[in-house]
């Protein structure tokens, strides 16, 4: 069975996802372009996270996930998305290097054994310089603000050569500033082909930095312009009479 549409870069078709008994996510069906910078907006809660999940693998699921036209049981690895959680204690205690983070975005391209070549440094270096961190390399994560972090994620998303980048809530805790020159990397990246899906419950950002949101509750509850996604009859089914108090919990 194909759902294939021409130039599509990830398709779903009826994806879903059940921890236990509780079901987080049914009957999601969509299809990204690549270059798309896409908003994905849902209040805490309503399945942004899981969904990522199941679009990198990371949960099991039902349906169909296509990347670059590969089935999902059918991806010989799972590299060709790069998801970037939010920032966590994790990132703040693992004593890994820019460089490292980078570099290990290469891993795909050799087996286990071998050294990294010239060329993993090459495009390392690349990548650094595209997210503005050359120089960067010996610093550990936990040094980084929390925009450098995620240039820094970026970064080893460009190395790896990811189609799909996923942000989730990458932003949280992000300065104005640094949001703007996050949002202006993204758009210069997504000019050459990488796609972005970004989750947030910032209405705000929704409204004004993309060509096109998907709201998500548990379903699709719309898919379009910031317009059509944001207008009230959505927002109700997406946000519920709960949204107000739900909207600054992090
Ligand atoms: P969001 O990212 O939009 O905040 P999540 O995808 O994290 O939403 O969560 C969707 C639903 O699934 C929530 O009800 C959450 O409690 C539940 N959930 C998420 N992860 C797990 C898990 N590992 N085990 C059980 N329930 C989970």
């Amino acid at each position: 069975m194909s759902h294939s549409h021409d130039g599509a870069v990830l398709e779903l078709h009826d994806v879903g996802v059940r921890y236990g008994d509780r079901e987080a996510l049914r009957n999601v069906t969509f299809s990204v372009r690549a270059g798309e910078l896409i908003g994905v907006i849902g209040p805490n809660g309503a399945g942004k996270s899981t969904l990522f999940k199941a679009i990198c693998g990371l949960v099991n699921h039902s349906g169909e996930v296509d990347v670059n036209g590969v089935h999902c049981h059918d991806r010989v690895d799972r590299m060709d998305v790069a998801y970037i959680p939010q920032r966590s204690e994790a990132d703040l205690l693992f004593p890994i290097t820019v460089g490292e983070l980078v570099m290990a975005g290469r891993r795909r391209f050799r087996s286990w054994h071998q050294r990294t070549t010239a060329a993993d440094r090459a495009a390392a270096i690349e990548a650094l310089a595209a997210v503005n961190l050359s120089g960067y390399e010996a610093r550990s994560l936990s040094e980084l603000s929390g925009g450098q972090l995620q240039r820094a994620y970026i970064a080893r998303a460009l190395t790896q050569e990811a189609s799909v980048v996923l942000l989730d809530e990458a932003l949280s805790g992000v300065d104005q500033p640094t949001t703007i020159e996050l949002f202006d990397l993204f758009a210069t990246l997504s000019k050459s082909g990488t796609t972005f899906l970004f989750a947030t419950h910032d209405l705000a950002l929704a409204r004004h930095r993309f060509d096109r949101l998907i709201a998500v509750n548990g379903t699709i509850q719309g898919d379009g312009s910031p317009e059509q996604v944001l207008a009230p009859a959505v927002l109700d089914s997406t946000f519920g009479s709960g949204a107000s108090s739900s909207q600054g919990g992090g």
